[in-house]
């Protein structure tokens, strides 16, 4: 949840560039992406959780993301057989 809600790169606030005196740089921490990149060390560090529980509550999302993509397309599927 934190994530989706901070999703911006914490240097460049979105931008995906600097303005460094009156030059323009591309933001090296997200390789000029503007998003955030959380690793699992950092995820750790803000939710005062261990690397390892981190790593494992990754993997059951991951399941949980696929799970509702599966149904999702399922749905969609009986939605257009059932509207012609
Ligand atoms: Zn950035």
């Amino acid at each position: 949840m934190y994530e989706w809600l901070n999703d911006l790169c914490n240097n460049c606030k979105g931008a995906r560039e600097l303005i460094v005196g009156k030059r323009r740089i591309e933001c090296s921490v997200c390789g000029s992406t503007g998003i955030e990149n959380y690793s699992d060390r950092k995820r750790s560090k803000i939710t005062g959780l261990s690397v390892e529980t981190v790593r494992e509550s990754g993997d059951l999302l991951k399941q949980i993301h696929e799970e509702i993509e599966r149904a999702e397309r399922r749905a969609s599927a009986t939605m257009s057989v059932k509207l012609g």
